[in-house]
């Protein structure tokens, strides 16, 4: 096993309840600005990174998880004793997991690469910085 596959990052919601850890690196984030990201964080946008779903276990805290489908297929986990938003999972990529970032404990090496769907983006949040805007998915 390569080292940086022993690299263990733990994360949580807000109350505790509900804990998690990724092993590996976290890798790339992204700002998403769409408007289901603010509705979910109360804010201008959601910090996400995308793992292969065998780097992320729930530690604890399975019962306590809530799921919203916000839209077909599309799986929005969220603890149900604070309303911490934890983790996306999707239908069409059940080999990913999507991080909320700030329910980590400081993940180490991740930079983030881009902002997305930056067309839903709200009036009172400027971005301030020189990284590639996408109006929705990046494209490649
Ligand atoms: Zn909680
Ligand atoms: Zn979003």
């Amino acid at each position: 096993m390569p080292l940086s596959q022993e690299k263990l990052t733990a994360g949580r919601c807000l109350c505790g309840k509900v804990q998690y850890q990724v092993t590996g690196d976290i890798g790339d984030a992204m700002r998403c600005y769409c408007r289901s990201c603010q509705c979910v964080t109360g804010s201008a946008f959601a910090s996400v990174a995308a793992v292969e779903s065998k780097r992320f276990q729930l530690v604890q805290g399975k019962d306590q998880l809530g799921c919203y489908e916000s839209s077909p297929g599309k799986h929005r986990y969220f603890c149900s004793g604070c309303g911490s938003a934890v983790f996306v999972q999707t239908d069409k990529q059940p080999h990913l997991t999507r991080l909320r970032l700030g329910g980590l404990e400081n993940p180490p090496g991740v930079v983030t690469r881009a902002h997305i769907f930056v067309d839903e983006k709200v009036d009172w949040y400027e971005i301030m910085d020189d990284l590639p805007q996408y109006s929705g998915w990046p494209t490649r």
